[in-house]
């Protein structure tokens, strides 16, 4: 294998394999014969950013763990016991030295963001306000409820809080904090694109403040590209082995593994680079009509949310990419479409099948995996539905188990399948990056995009990660208004004229970077992002 994947290449594409020299060494940490290794460690840098790039079941909670100081590394030698001068000796010399010092004289103060915010109210019986102000440390909560816009729900129970608003009161305690060193396990999920914005200043800004170390791992390249100062790129076999590079510069770490190829380390970790389209935007195929829809209208009750939507035309084998803030109307228009919502002016005379992955994942049935798909499709276990759905979807491994026990990102596979699977004219899919991590994106949104080319089926994709828009859609429909308040939908646009209407209205510009193509977020005020501002090309400017 190439070390991303343990079993059979889904790219049936590998013949080049170099180890990695890292191998040859002795692990960091092994948890026992023949159980995972972890190879190198991240370097929390004071006063910076640090960022960590790669799949989920690497090792990297295991990293954090020993720069937390909760374990010694034993450093391969698992059946004796560890100890911290033997760490220290290894690595005298290294950028890891004084810092590990400090965590052998217990000098080091931890906070961390989990990964599944999900699981809070599992873990946390009360209202927000109870929640946070066992967090604050620094005197900073004002400050933080108001730049994560969560005062409204200060005095609600954990119990009621939406995936968006858990994350953004996960993010305030653990930023509320006084530690040295922060540790966030994504901060993207459920958030849209202007709260991860604000995520990042927030993290940035606690690092410059009193030279603190943040650590963050994150799948939304754009905000890690935004956020991180400096990168590890972590890869390896999920459950085997996972290795941590040397840092990287941002820029360069994104790079690389975008291609595949790390330099330094003279690693394959893919077969193929991901590439963008550096220039025009791909022309819709502009196929058959599916539908035609009129000007709408809908609201849910005097002064309640309302809802305007543009009429247009969504073709067949087309990707749609449904870009704009949470609680703008998204939803609402897919319950428009499969006419659970009537429209209060406007006439929907067509009716189509739609099958509808939500962004909150309901699948919690006490069911096997294969169980639960089989109930959906007659073609589960075909050799067509392996290739097209269960492989780029990896969901062999994890067939036999519990859906209530699935983590975030099997959840999400096994959603994103179960909705692929139905018969419908027109699938939707409700923020499907959630909780995949980077290599996942990378394949479902290539399953996505071969679904619809393959089955002549049309595909409605709500995400905020630009990258996964910018390589699944063929043009965009953008939802602009006052969350909560009112929101129109636009015609479908092409994807320029698109993403310029959305960035525009975010303040943000994007620029391409001139080796792989791939956006980057421009600094506010550069002059690139003045230039690109005055010209109106938000996006896809030279
Ligand atoms: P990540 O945070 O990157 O998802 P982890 O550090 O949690 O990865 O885990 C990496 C691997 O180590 C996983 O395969 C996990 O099952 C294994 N592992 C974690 N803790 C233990 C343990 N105490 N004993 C044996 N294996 C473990
Ligand atoms: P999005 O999908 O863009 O996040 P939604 O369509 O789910 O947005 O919701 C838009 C707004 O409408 C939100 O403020 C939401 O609270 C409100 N809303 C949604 N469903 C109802 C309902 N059944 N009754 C009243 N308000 C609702």
């Amino acid at each position: 294998t190439c070390g991303i994947c343990v079993e059979k290449c889904p790219f049936d594409a590998i013949e080049i394999i170099n180890l990695p020299s890292e191998l040859e060494e002795d692990p960091v940490h092994r948890y026992g014969d023949n159980a995972f290794a972890l190879y190198g460690l991240p370097v929390p840098e004071p006063g910076s950013v640090t960022g960590i790039l790669g799949p989920n079941g690497i090792g990297k909670t295991t990293a954090v763990r020993a720069l937390a100081g909760e374990m010694i590394p034993n450093l391969g030698q698992w059946s004796e016991e560890a100890n911290w001068d033997a760490v220290l000796d290894r690595y005298r010399g290294s950028e890891l030295q004084n810092y590990i010092r400090r965590v052998m004289d217990g000098d080091v103060t931890v906070a961390r963001k989990p990964q599944y915010v999900d699981q809070i109210p599992k873990q946390f019986d009360g209202n927000t306000r109870q929640l946070l102000e066992r967090t604050d440390e620094r005197g900073a909560l004002d400050e933080l409820v108001d730049r994560l816009s969560i005062r409204a729900v200060l005095d609600q129970n954990i119990d009621n809080l939406s995936g968006g608003e858990l994350q953004r009161v996960a993010l305030a305690a653990t930023l509320a904090r006084d530690a040295d060193f922060y540790f966030l396990d994504e901060i993207t999920p459920y958030l849209d694109i202007g709260q991860r914005v604000t995520a990042a200043r927030l993290i940035q800004e606690l690092a410059e403040d009193g030279d603190r170390s943040m650590l963050v791992v994150e799948h939304d390249l754009a905000v890690l590209d935004l956020l991180a100062d400096t990168l590890h790129v972590a890869y390896g076999e999920p459950g085997a082995y996972g290795v941590v590079t040397s840092p990287k510069s941002t820029k360069n770490g994104i790079n690389e593994y975008l291609n595949g190829y790390l330099n330094n380390e003279n690693m394959r970790i893919r077969p193929s680079a991901i590439e963008f389209e550096e220039h025009a935007p791909r022309e819709s195929a502009k196929g058959t009509p599916l539908l035609d829809y009129p000007d709408l209208e809908h609201s849910y009750g005097e002064g309640e949310f309302s809802l305007s939507v543009e009429g247009g035309t969504i073709y067949h084998s087309e990707v749609l990419g449904i870009v704009g803030p949470n609680g703008i109307g998204k939803s609402t228009l897919a319950q428009l479409f499969t006419g659970d919502l009537e429209p209060d002016n406007g006439e929907l005379d067509f009716l189509v099948d739609i099958a509808y992955k939500p962004q909150y994942i309901q699948i919690d049935q006490p069911m096997r995996v294969d169980t639960f798909l089989s109930s959906i499709t007659d073609d589960f276990g075909s050799s067509y539905w392996n290739t097209e759905v269960a492989q780029p979807l990896q969901l062999e491994r994890i067939m036999e188990q519990q859906l209530t026990d699935l983590s975030g990102g099997e959840r999400q596979r096994v959603a994103i399948a179960a909705c692929l699977s139905e018969d419908a004219d027109l699938y939707l899919l409700d923020e499907p990056s959630a909780h995949l991590d980077v290599e996942q994106r990378v394949r479902a949104t290539s399953a996505i995009r071969r679904y619809a080319e393959n089955h002549d089926a049309t595909v409605m994709v709500i995400d905020h990660d630009i990258y996964m828009i910018d390589l699944l859609a063929d043009r965009l429909m953008v939802f602009d208004g006052e969350p909560a308040v009112e929101g129109h939908a636009s015609t479908p646009q092409e994807m320029r004229a698109g993403m310029n209407d959305f960035l525009a209205d975010l303040e943000v510009t994007f620029r391409r970077d001139e080796r792989t193509g791939r956006p980057r977020i421009n600094k506010p005020g550069s002059q690139l992002d003045r230039k690109q501002k005055r010209e109106g090309e938000y996006y896809y400017a030279p």
